[in-house]
């Protein structure tokens, strides 16, 4: 990283980069949609492709001067076809929002029927909330998990016969069980809808074989790069042949103007990372991780719901502690663990205060924890909870952190 010319320029802006590399290299990061990319895909993004104009697809731009950027964006498709085993990439949407934005353009007009998961219950704002384009565009018809943190596929079937959706979501952001794609698209193809599998946070457990994918049953597939899957912030679209003009008319010209080619070299060079076999034992790892924490908790008499997590992710229930998770992820930020509060199935509380902490493990799998650590982080987190009045107790608790920090650098050749 080109931190001493920043700290030159603007010793302001510099500075506060050098302070967040710091804070992520000595913090025990648990967000679940965050993860550390490789120095490669960060020098990417800070190319001179930034300074380029490429509106259109490659060969097809309303520029001229894009003989090289074109290569960079086929390649990032290419890499992105053969990983997930799609017809067609569109490698352009700045986020997971605006892939998701893009389909619903393409597929549904305002007023149709949708039908997603609930916020509250894992979804993302994107599939239908009332706060987002999503929700005031459309007619979105919700479905939720049950206590156990299950989607009630057949809940789901009776809710597309009833309401006929014209798309239905398949996807989340706070949901530790397997996804049954395959359910999802009978109970698509029963009703005449669409599919869309949004796999923004288990993107890399699928590149990786470790969840089932859902090339094959979803006509459309949305995913974020910089979660799971460790590239950098954007997001991408699959589908097939079929609807794959249509997707990129939804993406240029229906929603953005001219693609960011220096995030797309940055996904090429982070779909190569994850078509080698490191990135699988990667994957893995951050499954056997999870699943460790996970236990860990439970062990030291936390209560996860669910019972567990088959993926990378799970959800902390304070409820018999009575304990709120705005008060707990605050807790756990003065013992050098970042987290985010989420509600629990049924929370009592509001989304902004919520009765539980989700934890993911992706980002430390990235920086080398194993089995191991993970059991002593979630002491650390079972010792927060309990003694969070203590102030020298999570002092106490503090330094064990930054000892996990210390036994598994992160960037520790990154100049500053
Ligand atoms: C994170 C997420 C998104 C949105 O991604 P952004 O890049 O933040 O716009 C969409 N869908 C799901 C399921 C997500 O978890």
């Amino acid at each position: 990283m080109e931190l001493d010319i920043i700290k030159r320029e603007d010793p302001q802006v510099g500075e506060l980069i050098e302070k967040e590399l710091e804070r992520q290299q000595n913090t025990i990061e648990l967000i679940a949609s965050e993860n550390f990319t490789s120095e490669a895909i960060m020098a990417a993004c800070g190319t001179v492709l930034t300074n380029k104009y490429a509106e259109g697809k490659p060969h097809k731009r309303f520029y001229n001067g894009c003989e090289n950027v074109d290569k960079i964006e086929e390649l990032a498709q290419e890499r992105c076809k053969k990983l997930f085993n799609v017809g067609h990439a569109n490698v352009q949407p700045h986020s997971g929002a605006q892939a998701n934005m893009a389909v619903f353009l393409y597929a549904v007009k305002p007023g149709d029927t949708v039908m997603g998961m609930d916020l509250s219950n894992g979804g993302h704002l994107s599939h239908g909330s009332p706060v987002n384009f999503s929700g005031m565009y459309y007619n979105i018809i919700s479905y939720g998990v049950d206590e156990n943190g299950c989607i009630d596929y057949d809940e789901v079937e009776k809710l597309a016969e009833e309401h006929k959706p014209k798309l239905i979501i398949a996807g989340a952001s706070n949901y530790s069980k397997i996804i049954d794609f395959k359910r999802f698209r009978e109970i698509a193809d029963k009703v005449g809808a669409y599919l869309m599998a949004d796999i923004a946070h288990i993107a890399a457990l699928v590149a990786a074989g470790v969840h089932p994918s859902p090339a094959g049953y979803a006509h459309f597939i949305t995913t974020t790069t910089h979660k799971t899957l460790r590239g950098p912030r954007g997001g991408i679209i699959m589908c097939d042949e079929e609807h794959a003009a249509g997707i990129d008319k939804a993406v240029f010209p229906g929603l953005q103007g001219g693609p960011l080619e220096h995030i797309i070299a940055a996904k090429a060079i982070a779909l190569k990372e994850a078509s080698e076999p490191a990135f699988k034992e990667y994957a893995k790892q951050v499954v056997k991780n999870a699943k460790a924490l996970a236990q860990g908790l439970m062990d030291e008499g936390m209560d996860i719901v669910g019972g567990g997590t088959e993926n990378h992710l799970m959800t902390l229930d304070l409820r018999k502690f009575n304990k709120t998770g705005k008060d707990i992820a605050n807790v756990l930020e003065k013992v050098g663990i970042t987290a985010n509060k989420n509600t629990v199935p049924n929370d009592p509380q509001s989304p902004f205060v919520t009765s539980g902490v989700r934890l993911g493990a992706a980002a430390v799998t990235t920086r080398g924890f194993k089995e191991e650590d993970m059991v002593e982080v979630a002491k650390i987190i079972a010792s927060a909870v309990t003694a969070s009045d203590n102030e020298q107790a999570l002092k106490n608790l503090r330094e064990r952190s930054l000892k996990l920090c210390q036994k598994h650098p992160l960037y520790k050749d990154m100049r500053h």
